[in-house]
């Protein structure tokens, strides 16, 4: 099974890092691919570049043989919806393997206004990890045989939901965006080729 994590990643922390470990363990996954997306042009735009993302994405994995950069999202030209990127994944990889979406609580709670959201669940399983400060809300899903409670995704290629816990780590990018631009020491909240990849670029000192 091959679990997809999407993000801004502006910038990757361990608050993503740790958790899809405990994910890719926890489900049995052999990969995890780490896809920065690119932003609409009306929506508030990052503060580091497409590339910078990507550096740092790849700098934090740069150890753990399991992780992927996939940089597929700001190869492309023009707006990134999830459901083209789960199509341009199913034509690399094929309609069988088992795709497991992953998103934090707080993105799930507005998933179903995600664009085309049922062809996403036809396309990947979603995986749903809590996150501190996001209360689980599943009513909109109550009775739905969609979902499952134990993390057992390996039978069908997409369209189930399961949800996960995991170690709770309450770090954001606001957050270490914020604390960078106050002066803050960022160590330990992001792995540390990271935290001097921010410090050598002069990333978030400003706001
Ligand atoms: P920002 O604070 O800029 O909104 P973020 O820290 O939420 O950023 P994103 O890149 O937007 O990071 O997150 C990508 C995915 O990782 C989302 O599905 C999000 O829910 C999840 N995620 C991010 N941080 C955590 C965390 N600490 N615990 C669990 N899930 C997380």
């Amino acid at each position: 099974m091959i679990g997809i994590l999407g993000g801004t990643f502006d910038p990757i922390h361990f608050g993503h890092l740790r958790t899809a470990l405990e994910i890719a363990e926890g489900c049995g996954m052999e990969q995890v691919r780490f896809i920065p997306g690119s932003i609409p042009p009306h929506r508030p735009q990052p503060v580091a570049s497409a590339q910078q993302r990507l550096d740092m994405v790849q700098l934090a994995i740069a150890d753990e043989t399991q992780f992927v950069a996939d940089s597929r999202e700001l190869d492309r030209a023009g707006e990134s919806y999830t459901v083209t990127t789960l199509q341009s994944l199913r034509d690399d990889f094929g309609d069988e393997v088992p795709l497991a979406f992953i998103m934090g609580m707080d993105a799930f709670l507005s998933f179903r206004r995600w664009h085309r959201w049922q062809d996403i669940m036809q396309m990947a399983h979603l995986v749903v990890m809590h996150r501190p400060g996001y209360e689980p809300d599943v009513s909109e899903w109550h009775g739905s045989s969609h979902v499952q409670q134990h993390c057992e995704l390996q039978q069908s290629p997409a369209g189930r939901i399961a949800f996960q816990s995991v170690t709770q780590l309450a770090i954001s990018a606001t957050f270490i965006r914020e604390a960078s631009r106050d002066g803050h020491n960022l160590r330990y909240l992001l792995p540390e080729p990271v935290r001097a990849y921010i410090a050598a670029h002069d990333l978030y000192t400003t706001r």
